[in-house]
């Protein structure tokens, strides 16, 4: 039915394409710029020139200094090593961190290590459209509170915080504040004077920059403490070779970032016609995404009664590429804490899918995906068949017409066994494999908990299976419904398929 399949990428808060100037700077660096930056011989000096102008170009990029920025591996280590430095306060009165429950998992996994380690951790209610309110903070802060941590836009819904007004706030009392302004930049202007916090993060290639490299910006003052030790790299913040490359790629898409500025407001123009066609192709779907002060590139839409694991399977299936929530959570099943938080329950969170444009979007992408998106909501597109896991009985599971493709990840398999009888391939590589597959049987596509099958048995559709299932909750909601059975025959003649 779709001619021309395209390919169209609309995630890009998960990560962007690399800009061609970013490809060229980083070539030049590898095949030129080799020196340590640390040795004292020419090609030394000249790679530390590039490291310094580097650090130059992050911080005009958000109003700093050069002296408040260290490289680091990505925006995670930043968020890690920002929030580990409370750690030293464990024993003290200033104990407590105060966040937004909306935070990216770099933040949230590590608070609750913090809270492992005995340091308080509490959570900032937030409003239906994921806003923090200043005046609840005000009325939460204490002398205990010793930092605030509060995302400047969120990564799954777009919502921009009043960052500002938060940073009085802490400052009134005595608190420091880290935003992780990572899907901030790029997006709006980022002047980390102007909002005053003490610390934050970004990452290079959320900017048309590259993978593995990040900035930590302290202000002036604040205290910070390596969270690697070894050499004196990074004024001994970050022990480790510098990966020059990286750090010269990412200094070259901050100084296209004025332009990405300017070219903002054609995001927002794509967003809204993004969203007046969804309203047409899906009246009842609903759009999370607060409508003001929210990131230009960002939709969340629910569509009440879909699966997202099946509509981004299928938007797949004809080259289109969304998320269902943070690009970390993608290979789990676990309902978005950034939707629960703003209201949704766990069904309606699992209904939801994250649409993020960047300005290489074109408006004819928009166009196909949705048209492939309305197709497949109208039932015209092939749809998958979805069996719960609780009719995953001994009779269903024996029967001879049934083939059990287990596209499990090996440490997934290392946690659960198979359904018995599965033939297991690896979902990364399956492609190769399903011409093994045979077509004159109902196969059962299962992976961990739901949300990997949908993509392999799209593949199969497209080879001309006809009867093709999937588990709605995978093998973990079978050994859940089926605990006896499980026991009993999982793992059982389990076979690994090689290519023939
Ligand atoms: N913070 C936010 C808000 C993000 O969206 C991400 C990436 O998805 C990160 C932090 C982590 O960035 P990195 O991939 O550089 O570790």
């Amino acid at each position: 039915m779709f001619r021309i399949k395209r390919s169209v990428y609309l995630d890009n808060n998960a990560t962007t394409p690399v800009s061609r100037l970013v490809r060229k700077r980083i070539g030049y660096i590898l095949k030129n710029i080799y020196g340590n930056p640390s040795a004292l011989y020419h090609e030394g000096r000249s790679a530390a020139v590039i490291l310094e102008e580097s650090r130059a170009a992050v911080a005009d990029a958000i109003n700093a200094s050069s002296r408040e920025i260290f490289f680091v591996g990505s925006a995670t280590e930043a968020n890690n090593a920002v929030l580990k430095i409370v750690l030293s306060q464990r024993d003290s009165e200033r104990r407590e961190v105060i966040a937004s429950p909306i935070e990216h998992a770099s933040v949230m996994e590590t608070l609750n290590h913090l809270v492992s380690q005995g340091i308080e951790v509490s959570y900032l209610p937030v409003s239906a459209e994921g806003r923090v309110d200043p005046a609840q903070l005000e009325a939460m802060i204490s002398s205990r509170t010793t930092l605030v941590t509060v995302m400047l836009a969120n990564n799954e819904i777009g919502t921009l915080q009043d960052l500002r007004s938060i940073v009085d706030v802490a400052r009134a009392a005595g608190a420091r504040v880290m935003a992780d302004c990572v899907q901030a930049f790029g997006k709006i202007p980022l002047d980390v004077q102007a909002l005053g916090v003490d610390y934050a993060t970004l990452s290079a290639h959320k900017v048309h920059g590259p993978k593995g490299v990040g900035a930590l910006y302290v202000r002036e003052g604040s205290p910070h403490r390596p969270l690697i030790h070894g050499g004196h790299q990074e004024s001994g913040m970050r022990a480790g070779t510098e990966g020059l490359h990286n750090i010269a790629g990412f200094a070259e898409a901050c100084k296209a970032i004025p332009l990405l500025l300017k070219k903002a407001q054609k995001l927002a123009e794509l967003k809204r016609f993004f969203i007046k066609k969804l309203k047409e192709i899906a009246p009842n779907a609903i759009i999370n995404s607060t409508a003001r002060r929210c990131l230009d590139n960002t939709i969340s839409a629910r569509f009440p009664g879909r699966s997202n694991a099946q509509i981004i399977a299928a938007l797949d299936h004809y080259g289109v590429s969304v998320a269902a929530g943070s690009a970390c959570d993608t290979t789990e099943d676990a309902p978005s804490h950034v939707l629960k938080a703003i209201g949704l329950t766990d069904q309606q969170a699992r209904e939801t899918i994250r649409i993020s444009l960047s300005t290489y979007t074109k408006p004819k992408e928009l166009s196909y995906a949705l048209r492939v998106l309305g197709e497949y909501l109208n039932g015209k597109t092939p749809a998958i068949n979805i069996v719960a896991a609780s009719q995953l009985n001994q009779s269903f599971l024996l029967d001879p017409d049934l083939y059990i493709l287990d596209v499990r990840f090996w440490y997934d398999r290392g946690l659960l066994k198979s359904l018995p009888n599965a033939h297991e391939i690896s979902f990364f590589n399956a492609k190769k494999y399903l011409p093994q597959v045979p077509k004159d049987k109902h196969i059962l596509v299962a992976c961990q908990n739901g949300p990997n099958a949908p993509f392999v048995a799209y593949q199969l559709k497209a080879l001309g299976h006809r009867r093709v299932s999937t588990i709605m909750t995978g093998v973990m909601g079978w050994r859940v419904a089926h605990p006896e059975l499980y026991k009993r025959r999982a793992g059982e003649g389990v076979k690994r398929l090689v290519i023939s």
